[in-house]
């Protein structure tokens, strides 16, 4: 567990920044193989986060709401919920999910755009 909350935001931060970034670039009709890596991606994510009270708290979340992995909207939008379950325990604001969420977590990944260019 750390100790440290500031350590434990920026740890949350990233986290949160890299899950979203998954998201928004996750395939818009991904394969079997994809939805369920991207599943066991999130359940040993969860596993492994080092902060430990986040981490069985994460664990719960999933079991009550497992992942949903049908496409990159509905993959978006569920980590985009899962994350203001987060924020409501912890008393924060909750964010807009109608946003456009590719926009906002842009990766400048440019060179493996899909044939739509997004
Ligand atoms: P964060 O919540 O880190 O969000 C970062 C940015 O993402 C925000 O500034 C906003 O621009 C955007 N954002 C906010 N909400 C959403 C959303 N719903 N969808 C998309 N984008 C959004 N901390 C604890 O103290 N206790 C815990 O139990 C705990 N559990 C966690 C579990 C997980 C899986 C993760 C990844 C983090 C956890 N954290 C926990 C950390 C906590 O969620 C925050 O990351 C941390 O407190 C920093 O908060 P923040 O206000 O900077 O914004």
């Amino acid at each position: 567990k750390l100790g440290n909350a500031t350590a434990k935001a920026e740890l949350g931060r990233a986290s949160w920044k890299l899950l979203h970034t998954m998201a928004a670039r996750f395939p818009e009709k991904p394969t079997e193989n994809e939805r369920d890596t991207f599943k066991s991606f999130l359940y040993l994510f969860s596993r492994l986060y080092p902060c430990g009270e986040c981490a069985a708290e994460f664990q719960q979340l999933l079991k009550k709401h497992p992942p949903q992995t049908s496409s990159r909207g509905s993959a978006s939008l569920y980590l985009c919920h899962l994350h203001n379950l987060v924020n409501l325990r912890l008393g924060k604001p909750e964010f807009d999910c109608g946003v456009n969420l590719r926009d906002v977590y842009d990766c400048g990944c440019a060179d493996d755009e899909d044939e739509e260019g997004r």
